[in-house]
């Protein structure tokens, strides 16, 4: 399942591709994804300019004016990058077109979501109640502190509930805990302040433990590219090995 460190990945890599750009087509070729794609999408989104491409939890918001499209990976959802003539394979649901490049979302499980949300999207209803960052600066250790007290779940619990801290699922909970030396079953509202600081300081290695582990391109030589798929390269330069995508990188 893609996890909150896989979604900044993809929207780190698909936003050279998106930013400033207008949307000139869709294609869906199946919209049963866990909320049905509107019969209209075409007449909401065709010729909005993307304005910013944000994440807020698992979500990627493509924020357009009056309105923003909001897609969701679900259990097994992927955006590639690929040229629009690429014949589709199974499972490639939908195609956001921009001109010469096309957005592929491929979701064999179909829990993902691709949804056109007018006005302020930080209103809709998906969005609304979600809890802060956990790699932003509001998920502090006085923030957790505060969250915990008066909480009888247990710490784990509460790590993974979305209206508290968005996008820690279970593998990244059992990580952050073991890092900080608390067993999951503590009592959320017994967390001392100092158990608060070493889990929020836990937490934030574990995500950014996963960057550092999942290179674009260092060290992934005939490996998919990230974001189109291409074999990565490896070349000489002077004595190093210098890893590139020929068709990313031009
Ligand atoms: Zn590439």
């Amino acid at each position: 399942m893609p996890e909150l460190p896989e979604v900044e990945i993809t929207r780190r890599g698909i936003e050279p591709f998106v930013l400033g750009k207008t949307i000139t087509g869709v294609a869906v070729r199946n919209p049963n994804l866990r909320r049905r794609v509107p019969r209209n999408f075409a007449r909401l989104v065709v010729g909005r300019l993307v304005k910013r491409l944000v994440r807020r939890g698992k979500y990627l918001l493509l924020e357009c004016d009056g309105g923003s499209l909001i897609v969701h990976l679900g259990m097994s959802g992927s955006l590639r990058v690929i040229d629009p003539q690429t014949p589709p394979r199974e499972h490639d649901h939908l195609d956001l077109v921009f001109g010469g490049t096309a957005l592929r979302l491929r979701d064999p499980r179909r829990f993902g979501m691709v949804l056109w949300s007018a006005g302020d999207v930080s209103r809709n209803p998906l969005l609304a109640k979600l809890g802060v960052e956990p790699l932003g600066g509001r998920f502090s250790p006085e923030f957790l502190y505060r969250a915990t007290r008066g909480r009888d779940v247990g710490v784990k619990q509460l790590l993974m509930n979305a209206r508290v801290v968005v996008g820690i699922g279970n593998i990244y909970a059992n990580e952050s805990l073991f890092r900080a030396g608390i067993h999951p079953r503590t009592r959320a509202g017994r967390l001392s302040f100092a158990r608060c600081e070493r889990l929020v300081a836990a937490v934030r290695d574990t995500l950014l433990g996963y960057f550092q582990q999942h290179y674009y391109v260092y060290d992934r030589a005939a490996l998919p590219c990230r974001v189109c798929g291409a074999a990565i390269r490896v070349a000489r330069l002077g004595q190093r090995s210098s890893f590139f995508c020929a068709t990313c990188q031009r």
